[in-house]
């Protein structure tokens, strides 16, 4: 099977030759893709000029309809979905996260845009702002949509969660998108913008999908238009200081890779409730999408006095998780999402190795598959001995079912451990303790995106430690990116610097807000100077102290 884009209002089929896509457990060819003889500057004009105008007629609640629309109508073909992304190498519970979450991404959005946003084609921005004494000259921020097209560049670990979730806000701001899903993938977003575009739901223009390479699409940008790319730092660097994009100043959001930590606190000893809910936190962390997940946990950081109890518990905990064919009820972890992937995290695992021990088998049976066809890593747990001396550790990210145990001998150390990350999307801790998550918190919420907060009595309601939410901001500073998605995106296709959405940080636990009592109104107002320069965007934590 070819697959096609769908630019200027038709299926378009590349020309020339076209890269072979494979399913990731048995390694035959399932499509094929190929952009050649696409004209990128005419499908940003079409952009502009057809989908942005009929998007733009519309208010904000019916474009919250149309998102609600959309959402029901793509639930009808699930099943459809989730028989193709076995192919991607998804269990059907990672096919949840990607599929399901995606359409969960969808309603929220409708829901936020008709709860939170007027029915209006303008967004009023805060109250006005008197600029004179006598009162005749105030000041008033408006936000607006782009009149340009939003370009969102994927990553291959979410086909469908990856698209929607940039498109629910890019489309309730009244801006058009070209989707382009990394290739090796790519077969699973045809198919959702196939049944997308059938439906008819939206105005035609407003979302155009390219399979393979963008071409010469990046010369044709203008500061009216926005990249979003979510992928590694190395394209995304290249992307981002393009030509075109500096010379036009074209906004650009970057969600790249990233070495995410979860931080086993003092008081959580073995024994502890905390204690177990790490330990599976991380063994889960680690198979979920054959941890191919930007959030998945690189770095376990423990007490250095309970480090043997740990690996001990992991390597337990890791030996039961069946792999093989996602296919197969029993089997809970499938294989990467192609062999060059493979090469790759089986590389950064050997560069891992130079400074910490694999503990658990290199190689292990499969359940209905085999080695030589699909692309399978054993999780693979190491231990850094000495994390003081270490480099790589705090650098590599192996994109894969890869995680390595990091002893420390005080919270301000296993702090310092996390920090090395140099910024990351999450970072999470598990502790009974207020005092000591204030102080991790505080901690590590300059250098991370988001924070999670884990102790026994949150812990069945909470949605872990990987979980990028639409309510919450998803994106971390320095290398993650410098992004924001989600909670405040809407802000980013609109013409103006103010965020329509507010962050749950009134949800943080007291003990983080210096224990005191202010007026809901005071909160919102510090929030909403405070939020520029704050650096954790977004936090979650248990709403009641827990009983030591
Ligand atoms: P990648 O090579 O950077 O590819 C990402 C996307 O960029 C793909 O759609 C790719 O298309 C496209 N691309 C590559 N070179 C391009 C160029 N010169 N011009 C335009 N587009 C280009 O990343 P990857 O290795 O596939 O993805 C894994 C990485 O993504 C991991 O490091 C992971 O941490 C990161 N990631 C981050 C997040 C997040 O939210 N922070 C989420 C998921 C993944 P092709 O597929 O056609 O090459």
């Amino acid at each position: 099977m070819q697959l096609k884009s769908y630019v200027q209002g038709r299926w378009f089929a590349g020309e020339g030759e076209a890269q072979q896509l494979r399913d990731a457990t048995t390694g035959q060819v399932i499509a094929t893709a190929s952009s050649t003889g696409i004209d990128f500057k005419a499908t940003l004009r079409y952009a502009r000029e057809v989908g942005g105008p009929a998007l733009r007629e519309l208010t904000f609640h019916q474009r919250s309809a149309m998102l609600k629309q959309l959402a029901k109508k793509l639930g009808e073909y699930k099943e459809e979905f989730y028989k193709l992304s076995y192919a991607t190498g998804a269990t059907k519970t990672d096919s949840w996260i990607d599929i399901d979450g995606g359409f969960g991404t969808l309603f929220a959005y409708a829901s936020r845009g008709a709860r939170e946003l007027p029915n209006s084609k303008v967004y009023v921005d805060g109250d006005l702002e008197g600029l004179s004494k006598g009162g005749t000259f105030v000041g008033q921020h408006i936000c607006v949509p782009l009149e340009g097209a939003a370009v969102h560049i994927n990553a291959f670990n979410f086909p469908v969660w990856g698209m929607l979730e940039k498109l629910s806000p890019t489309l309730l701001a009244g801006v058009p998108a070209i989707v382009k899903p990394a290739t090796t993938t790519a077969y699973l977003t045809e198919l959702v913008v196939r049944r997308i575009i059938e439906s008819g739901i939206l105005p035609e223009g407003s979302l155009q999908l390219v399979c393979g390479s963008v071409g010469d699409l990046f010369d044709h940008l203008t500061c009216q238009d926005v990249v979003s790319f979510t992928g590694s730092a190395n394209t995304a660097q290249k992307l981002r200081t393009h030509p075109n994009v500096v010379a036009n100043s074209v906004r650009f959001i970057s969600e790249t890779d990233s070495i995410n930590s979860c931080v086993l606190a003092e008081d959580a000893k073995p024994g502890q409730p905390e204690f177990d809910l790490f330990v599976r936190e991380v063994a889960r962390e680690m198979t979920t999408k054959a941890g191919q997940k930007c959030t998945a946990i690189r770095k376990a950081i423990v007490p250095m006095a309970h480090a043997d109890a740990v690996v001990e518990a992991l390597r337990a905990t890791l030996a039961k998780v069946v792999v093989g064919d996602p296919r197969l009820d029993n089997v809970r972890m499938g294989p990467l999402a192609a062999l060059s992937q493979r090469r790759e995290v089986l590389g950064r695992i050997s560069e891992l190795r130079r400074e910490a021990e694999l503990i658990t088998a290199e190689r292990i049976d499969l359940a209905g598959a085999d080695h030589d066809h699909g692309a399978f890593v054993a999780p693979s747990l190491l231990y850094c001995r000495e994390p003081r001396k270490a480099k790589a550790l705090h650098h590599i990210e192996a994109f894969g079912p890869v995680c390595s145990v990091v002893p420390y001998e005080s919270t301000r150390e296993a702090i310092g451990f996390a920090r090395l990350g140099e910024g990351s999307l999450v970072a999470s801790v598990f502790t009974a303790d207020d005092a000591l998550a204030t102080e991790l918190v505080l901690g590590l919420a300059p250098l991370h995106g988001r924070l999670v907060v884990i102790n026994r009595d949150c812990a069945k309601e909470s949605t872990g430690h990987g979980s990028p939410l639409p309510a919450l901001v998803h994106g971390g500073p320095g290398r993650a990116g410098g992004g924001e998605e989600m909670a405040a995106f809407v802000a980013s296709c609109i013409t103006c610097s103010a965020r329509p959405f507010r962050a749950a940080r009134r949800r943080l636990p007291r003990s983080l807000d210096g224990g005191r009592e202010a007026p809901c109104r005071r909160i919102r107002a510090a929030i909403r100077s405070a939020r520029r320069s704050m650096s954790c965007r977004s936090a979650t934590a248990s709403t009641r102290p827990s009983a030591k």
